[in-house]
């Protein structure tokens, strides 16, 4: 078999996959459709503003991280800096700090829900065990479901004793460990957890599988980050080591068609064949109809074919803002969680996350401004029709610059850019079907042994992305990447 690969988009798991593989002496084209590298984690720029479209907050930049080994492995610096509060989470009036240190966080517990905080002591400090098992498990790479040897060694690596003590919770909601500690009245501290897993695991925490719950709820105590110009800075230097090893990177080029003769024929929007004998689709589950040619399409395993509808997967409203710095205080945590009315729901204009750029990130703004991206999640069914889209637009829109007037008072002439994108933005420039987001909500329907791995079914076509196992986030995208380039060159690599 011969070594070319061409990988379909430069979100964080494409171009993870292809740095990995080309500094394996595989011979990497990457096509990407947008006119920027990076997907949800890319940028876009007005004048001297720079804007990241989707993520911001950095995880796995620890000492031992994902991203910190992946780096690491290809040479990469990002300059990431760690968080000693990772965001004020605002229930209502309440305004609550994610503090990254552990004993710090429980002592704001016991601050915020004296009657409470022994239970929820209690439940942080089983969840932290869990998530620590998890970890040990997770820095092995495995996949769910291993398909392979190595995969299935991948799943055993991770083994101890310990892992043995996880069996009781397999396969349960976050509800049972919840109720276990008794704390499913204590609304504040389920409106904190429903706003953290709505974020990270795309659901709450009834419907939230267990294990995957307790990883999102350990993961920041292992270290958040501000990336510093943004997450786009990872995806251009994976562009930059792709480069440099000999590969091929091309944007825009929008791959149209993918078939199979004796080799993959993959198509792009100018006419342009590319002959290869590895196909990597980094998108969503729901485009590989419009991309894989009949013959493919009907090969590939239903499990997949089972989740080709956009619409289960969140859309985003994202509302991107540039202020003149005066307006905002000094001593600004740089991420906020707001949820307006602590008994609506975690969606819509209820429920936002705000990210505010460093003051002096000069990749972001000019020395004197900052950047603001906020994003919202929205039920994308209930966005169809323009009547709907154009009133919850303004009225998302509105709720965002009333809580920035709160947060920076004055705020309403200090702006200078005030940019938004729905559903249909986010279809357009990033090529998400229908404008489905985030990737699947991690329900015991869906996580673990119920996602979707990187083997489709047919020889020499992976998937990656956060569609695919473990799912979400930058962490989860780029794990994907490395499913796919161990997969490919049946090599640990990292
Ligand atoms: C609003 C928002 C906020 C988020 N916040 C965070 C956060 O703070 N921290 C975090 O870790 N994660 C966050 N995430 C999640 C994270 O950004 C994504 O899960 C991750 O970046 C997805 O990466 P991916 O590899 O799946 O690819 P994607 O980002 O989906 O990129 C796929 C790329 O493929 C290209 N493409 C698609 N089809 C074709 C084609 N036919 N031809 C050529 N190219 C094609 C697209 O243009 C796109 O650039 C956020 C996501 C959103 C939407």
């Amino acid at each position: 078999m011969g070594n070319r690969v061409l990988i379909t988009g430069s979100g964080i798991a494409g171009l993870t996959a292809g740095a990995l593989l080309q500094k394996n002496g595989y011979q990497v084209t990457l096509l990407e459709a947008a006119a920027e590298w990076g997907g949800c984690a890319g940028k876009f720029q007005r004048k001297d503003f720079t804007f990241p479209v989707g993520a911001t907050l950095g995880m796995g930049f620890e000492p031992y991280g994902l991203h910190t080994k992946l780096n690491e492995y290809l040479g990469i610096t990002i300059n990431a800096v760690p968080l000693s509060t990772v965001m004020d989470v605002r229930i209502g009036s309440r305004i609550l700090p994610y503090y990254t240190e552990r004993a710090r966080f429980l002592t704001m517990w016991e601050k915020e829900e004296p009657e409470d905080s022994l239970r929820i002591m209690n439940f942080f400090n089983e969840v932290w065990r869990i998530g620590n098992v998890l970890r040990n498990h997770m820095q092995h790479y495995p996949v769910l479901p291993p398909g392979s040897f190595h995969e299935y060694r991948a799943l055993l690596r991770g083994f101890s004793l310990d892992s043995i003590t996880l069996i009781p919770y397999v396969n349960q909601s976050l509800t049972s460990l919840i109720k276990k500690h008794r704390l499913q009245n204590c609304m504040t501290f389920i409106h904190f957890i429903n706003g953290v897993l709505m974020d990270s695991m795309q659901t709450t925490y009834k419907e939230c599988e267990l294990l995957m719950g307790c990883a999102a709820l350990d993961i920041y105590h292992q270290g958040a980050f501000y990336v510093e110009g943004g997450l786009f800075r990872l995806a251009e230097e994976l562009i930059k080591s792709i480069r440099e090893n000999g590969g091929t990177v091309k944007k825009p080029r929008n791959v149209v068609s993918v078939n199979k003769k004796d080799k993959w024929r993959v198509e792009d929007h100018r006419g342009h064949i590319y002959e290869t004998e590895h196909v990597v689709l980094n998108v969503p589950l729901s485009n590989l109809r419009d991309l894989l040619e009949k013959e493919v399409m009907s090969k590939i395993h239903p499990k997949i074919k089972a989740k080709e509808d956009p619409l289960k997967q969140w859309g985003t409203y994202t509302v991107y803002m540039a202020v003149k710095e005066y307006c905002l205080p000094d001593d600004i945590n740089l991420f906020h969680q707001f949820m307006l009315d602590p008994d609506g729901p975690p969606s819509e204009g209820n429920h936002f996350f705000m990210s505010i750029s460093k003051k002096g990130d000069l990749l972001r703004a000019p020395a004197g401004y900052r950047t603001i991206t906020v994003s919202a999640h929205v039920p994308l069914k209930e966005w169809q029709t323009k009547e709907a889209y154009d009133y919850k637009s303004t009225q998302i829109k509105n709720n965002v610059l009333k809580k920035l007037e709160e947060l920076a008072p004055g705020s309403e002439h200090a702006l200078v850019y005030v940019l938004s994108g729905g559903p249909r933005a986010w279809e357009r420039f990033v090529k998400r079907k229908s404008g489905g987001v985030g990737g699947f909500p991690q329900t015991k329907q869906n996580a673990l042994w119920r996602s979707v791995r990187h083997r489709p079914g047919i020889d020499g076509l992976w998937l990656c992305g956060d569609n695919i196992f473990p799912g979400a986030g930058s962490i989860g995208a780029a794990s994907s990447g490395v499913h796919v380039a161990r997969s490919i060159t049946g090599k640990r690599l990292v």
